[in-house]
């Protein structure tokens, strides 16, 4: 589904050039929930931008779908970012609309005519739980619900795979648990691939099939979740 092959990516700041990743080689399979790990600074948002298109490598292939997207020009990667899309840590909401119409803005830009569209946007908020609440602005939700709006509008174009950069990271331990079950149902249900960008090993622990721990840019160790927590 997604291969990283040799990706590397500099930046050139004043203070000289920053490798954020080096050499780095993934595959991440269909339909599984995969999980990246790392400290703060270890390459992991970096990583994750790459691979919807938001940033170029420096060097390497990205193959989604069997297709390089660092090859491909902005009218195909937009087609791209309609299949790879991303959920964030602090929601990325428009906060002068209402939940409805906040899913319902990727499917706006789609070109989806309106009829289409409430009744897609429906759907969505019954499958992240969200019943009642269409009429609601975000500052009159909890973090939870937020996250389920996040959710609802990654999931509006029928991605095949959702990228979650730090999504429960500003959510309390027992709201982090239940935004998890929603991404697990999601998956089961959809079958939609999920990439999970995490510094809490806890969240790896509890969805995750696979994972890479990353550090100082590098993948320094992969694998079943399993073996890879392991305690010695
Ligand atoms: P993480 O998500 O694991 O915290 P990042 O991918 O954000 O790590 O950052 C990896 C390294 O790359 C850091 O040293 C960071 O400062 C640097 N970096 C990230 N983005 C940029 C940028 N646009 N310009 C310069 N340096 C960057
Ligand atoms: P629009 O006018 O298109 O409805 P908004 O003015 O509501 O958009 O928001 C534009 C951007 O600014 C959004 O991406 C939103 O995340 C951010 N934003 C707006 N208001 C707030 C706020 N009170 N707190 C945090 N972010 C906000």
């Amino acid at each position: 589904m997604i291969s990283l092959k040799n990706i590397s990516k500099k930046f050139s700041t004043k203070q000289g050039t920053i490798v954020a990743v080096e050499e780095v080689n993934l595959d991440i399979k269909k339909g599984e929930i995969f999980g990246i790990i790392g400290y703060s600074g270890a390459g992991k948002s970096t990583l994750i931008r790459l691979l919807n298109g938001l940033e170029k490598p420096t060097s390497g292939e990205i193959i989604v779908n069997n297709e390089d997207i660092t090859k491909i020009n902005e009218v195909k990667l937009r087609q791209v970012r309609q299949k790879v899309s991303m959920i964030f840590q602090h929601f990325n909401l428009l906060w002068s609309r209402t939940v409805e119409e906040n899913i319902a803005f990727p499917l706006e830009i789609a070109g989806i005519p309106p009829a289409q569209r409430s009744q897609r946007v429906k759907e969505l908020i019954d499958l992240v739980g969200l019943e009642g609440r269409g009429h609601y602005y975000p500052s009159q939700l909890s973090g939870g619900q937020k996250q389920r709006v996040g959710i609802a509008r990654a999931l509006a174009n029928r991605p095949e795979v959702l990228l979650c950069d730090e999504a429960t990271s500003a959510l309390d331990p027992e709201t982090t648990d239940s935004i998890l079950d929603l991404l697990v149902s999601i998956n089961a249900k959809l079958g939609l691939t999920i990439v999970l960008i995490t510094h809490e090993m806890q969240v790896i622990q509890k969805i995750c099939g696979r994972v890479a721990v990353m550090e100082k840019g590098h993948v320094v160790e992969e694998g079943n979740v399993l073996d890879v927590f392991q305690n010695p």
